[in-house]
């Protein structure tokens, strides 16, 4: 695609990249067949070409409204259409710095500035994220029952312990707890640690690591999003000194964030080197569980059926597929198939809060997909996925590394 760059943002290196990224899109279209955003509102302008015309359009000079910046925010970024491309067009890189661009110059009511302010405020912060469920929690006999509806259960909070004593010679990785999910679904991280301890591996947790930075880069908040991530480095490094063998992520959005952390700090001169030797590290707990798949001392038993839902982060940002599917079945569960398993269920970080009404008609295309041929459960790869899902149907809704550990007894 042929470009012209405005006078005004010449000599700027974002622009610069943008300007690349729109340069290997050939305008082909073949994206728009498979995102979930056009396919509900049928409007070019609310798929991947379209945004991708806007954003070149703003950066040639055209003045942006906020038309433009709606376009932009009912992108899911669910990549999806980087999975699609046959010319590799790195769109949510382009996205992210042209959605930046257009809201500074655009800007937010003020209900929306401080909607996103409060996100940023609690949700990456596990003691306020609890104090503000607990608060949700109390309230709830009081709220109309549509509302109380919408306040997840908090569940018990639940020493995370390692099956394996430590010792100077132990082989281990580091884990990240995250944010979300150590708040919701405690369990997650204690079944990573329990099927690591089976192989004789230790999971050390830093207590002052924590928020991968995805949430605030998702809201345009792209220092304090950097922020969070040096954070992580300086908790991690120590770590990675003294010989640890991967960083594992078990939810898939923030495994994704680390692995771009390199690309993020690549313009600091103090940490593009750590932040390099940091994604390099980073896996997904399924890649590395693969690898030692045989030796995983599953306990052989029929254990019901299992539809798969693989959030966008695992299946289009880190490019993983079939992984997980395979290590469920050496579990004992039976998979059902899933139809349009490439499409979002709607969750996609802070979206079903930010574009509730999208949000919750593609959570309910995708429950029907997933409930299809009645499951005994769904299983997924993120939490943001897990809670989404769950508040719209009663069968469970769980990560599968926990159901992968329930696996290890009969
Ligand atoms: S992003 Fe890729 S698939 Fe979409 S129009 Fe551009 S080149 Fe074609
Ligand atoms: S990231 Fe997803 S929602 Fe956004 S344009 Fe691409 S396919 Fe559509």
């Amino acid at each position: 695609m042929q470009t012209q760059i405005a006078p005004r943002f010449q000599d700027d290196p974002a622009v610069a990249e943008a300007d690349a990224i729109l340069r290997t899109c050939v305008h082909c279209g073949f994206c728009t067949a498979t995102c979930p955003t056009y396919q509900l509102l049928g409007d070019e302008l609310d798929g991947p070409r379209g945004r991708i015309y806007l954003i070149k359009e703003f950066f040639a000079g055209a003045p942006a409204t906020e038309h433009t910046l709606t376009h932009l925010d009912r992108c899911l970024t669910c990549r999806a259409c980087e999975t699609t491309c046959p010319s590799g067009v790195r769109y949510a890189r382009l996205a992210e710095i042209g959605r930046e661009y257009i809201e500074a110059e655009v800007g937010r009511p003020a209900v929306e500035r401080l909607k996103r302010r409060l996100l940023r405020a609690i949700v990456p912060h596990p003691e306020r994220f609890r104090l503000l469920l607990q608060l949700g929690d109390a309230c709830k006999p009081l709220l109309p029952e549509a509302l109380a509806r919408k306040v997840p259960a908090l569940p018990k909070p639940l020493s995370v312990r390692s099956t394996v004593l430590k010792s100077a010679q132990q082989r281990r990785v580091i884990a990240l707890a995250g944010c979300v999910q150590s708040v919701m679904s405690p369990a997650t991280g204690a079944a990573l640690e329990q099927l690591l301890g089976t192989l004789g591996i230790a999971a050390e947790v830093p207590a002052s690591a924590g928020c991968c930075g995805a949430l605030s880069l998702h809201l345009n908040a792209h220092a304090e999003a950097r922020d969070y991530m040096r954070r992580n480095i300086d908790a991690w490094w120590p770590l990675i000194e003294a010989g640890a063998e991967a960083i594992l992520v078990s939810a898939s959005g923030c495994g994704s964030m680390v692995k771009e952390y390199g690309e993020a700090l690549q313009g600091d001169p103090v940490y593009a080197e750590k932040a390099a030797r940091v994604a390099a590290l980073a896996r997904d707990p399924s890649e590395w569980l693969l690898d030692h798949a045989e030796e995983v001392p599953f306990v052989a038993a029929d254990r019901g059926t299992v539809a798969f839902h693989a959030p966008c982060s695992l299946q289009h940002a880190q490019r993983l597929q079939g992984g997980i599917e395979t290590l469920l079945q050496r579990a004992g569960y039976r998979l059902t198939g899933v139809r349009d398993s490439h499409l979002c269920c709607g969750s996609a970080g802070t979206y079903s809060i930010l574009q509730p009404v999208l949000s919750r008609q593609l959570r309910n295309q995708k429950l029907e997909a997933l409930q299809a041929e009645q499951p005994d459960c769904i299983a997924t790869a993120n939490i943001g996925c897990q809670m989404h899902l769950q508040s719209g149907c009663a069968t469970p809704v769980r990560h599968w590394l926990e159901l992968c550990a329930e696996a290890l007894q009969r």
